[in-house]
């Protein structure tokens, strides 16, 4: 299929918005005599006026050949090896055009390595070098599939996806059963581009997705982890999750969690109050790290199960890290939550209970120990969000400026805790 092209004059692309390190992988492949395009959603969000937040680009040069003439090149990946050329505080991701998925997996024409397709359609492995125009149309979807070339500065679209832009369209490229039976991420992944761009998803690519949801149970949990960190730190999670509601693809995704908020509107709304702050967290340009993230998120389901726990007779000590661990360890069959990240998210539960011991020293104490922020942070957002323990909040609040902050050296003690930061504002 021939492309549209669009020379200079008819686009807004400009090598200004382009990070310098992206700018020069491009110029060094094309004055090496390679086909050199930034591709993928960089050139989207450039055409949208938008920040993008990192630059690939797509080459007819090998892993081989980009080793040889790029000094600061790693090859990575399993599954697809593809270069990394590192910079200075950027990693330029420079992959070799490739084919899509052949129907029969014995096709394999332009094929350096093998292709297996599991029981339910989905590609284990594919490295299979291709044309640009095969690179394009193995993309997820035709907003996704957008070339900037440097060569000549035109914009290649092979895909429809500069119409799909302008009418603010997610689209499949190809037959969306089979694309999404392919790898089932990318039903997430419509979802948080239609969230995050205020895009629609198209008919056919949605009805599509709510009859496949359950083909989430087959992606790896790790993948999964990952996307999920990027539905909610996007900076449109809210948006983001009434995509995943309307698409059903929340419960795939979080079983027992989903079931539970489809019981009662009140913790549904706890849930669309914890994505807001979370939104303006990150519009303020403030992050938090992924165990605050599910410890919010999942706040008022755990504390749901510690009292179930409790009113089973289980002792209040034992009952917040047995819900909390209980819950992330069943979820990881399909989101890999790492096991750190559990063990926070355990720990900030487990804390909530010291806000109510203001007696003695236990309070400086506390406000000392590792798990007091985070602890801290999901105590004033749960104080707020439901108008309770006001007076707590204002003690607390008061015996942290008055208490002295340790300055501990660090010697022994596991892992250092990411850092959020101690005086995110809740509003
Ligand atoms: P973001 O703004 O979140 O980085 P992105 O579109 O750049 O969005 P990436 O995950 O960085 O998304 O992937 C880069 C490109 O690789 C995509 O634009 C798309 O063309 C292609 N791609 C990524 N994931 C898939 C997938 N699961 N299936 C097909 N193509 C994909
Ligand atoms: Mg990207």
């Amino acid at each position: 299929m021939e492309p549209i092209i669009l020379k200079r004059s008819d686009h807004n692309v400009s090598r200004k918005n382009i990070s310098s390190a992206a700018i020069k992988v491009l110029y060094h492949l094309k004055d090496e005599g390679y086909t050199a395009y930034l591709a993928g959603g960089g050139v989207r969000d450039l055409i949208l006026n938008r920040n993008p937040k990192d630059f690939d680009v797509a080459t007819d040069a090998t892993p081989e050949q980009l080793r040889k003439i790029f000094r600061n090149c790693r090859l990575v990946g399993r599954r697809f090896r593809l270069a990394h050329i590192l910079f200075r505080g950027e990693i330029i991701e420079t992959s070799t055009f490739r084919a899509p998925v052949p129907e029969d997996p014995d096709d394999t024409v332009h094929c350096d390595n093998t292709l297996r397709v599991g029981e339910s359609g989905m590609v284990m492995r594919d490295n299979i070098f291709g044309t640009p125009e095969e690179d394009a149309l193995r993309r997820d979807f035709t907003i996704n599939a957008l070339f900037y070339n440097i060569a000549d500065f035109s914009v290649i679209d092979f895909a429809g996806g500069l119409k799909d832009l302008e009418n603010k369209t997610i689209r499949v490229i190809g037959e969306p059963d089979k694309r999404f039976a392919e790898d089932p991420v990318r039903m997430i992944r419509a979802a948080r581009f239609a969230g995050t761009l205020g895009f629609d998803i198209e008919k056919e690519a949605y009805e599509s997705i709510c009859r496949n949801k359950d083909l989430l149970a087959h992606a790896a949990p790790s993948r999964m982890y990952e996307e999920v960190q990027k539905l909610f730190f996007c900076g449109h999670a809210k948006d983001v999750f009434q995509w995943l509601e309307k698409t059903d693809l929340l419960h795939p995704m979080f079983h027992d969690f989903s079931h539970w908020i489809d019981e009662d509107k009140a913790r549904h709304d706890w849930v669309i109050q914890t994505l807001e702050q979370m939104d303006r967290w990150r519009e303020a340009g403030l992050r938090i790290h992924p165990a605050l993230l599910f410890a919010l998120i999942f706040g008022e389901y755990h504390e749901y199960l510690i009292d179930q726990l409790i009113q089973d007779g289980q002792m209040p000590q034992d009952a917040a890290r047995n819900a909390v661990q209980g819950h992330l360890r069943g979820m990881c069959e399909n989101v890999r939550v790492p096991k750190t990240v559990i063990y926070q998210v355990s720990d900030i539960m487990d804390n909530q209970r010291r806000f109510e011991r203001t007696q003695g020293r236990r309070p400086q104490r506390f406000i000392q120990s590792r798990g007091f922020l985070d602890a801290f942070l999901y105590f004033k957002f749960s104080a707020k969000a439901h108008s309770r323990n006001g007076e707590l909040l204002e003690f607390w609040t008061e015996m942290r400026k008055n208490t002295p902050q340790k300055t501990s050296s660090r010697k022994g003690r596991g892992p250092r805790k990411p850092k959020n930061n101690p005086e995110m504002p809740i509003d």
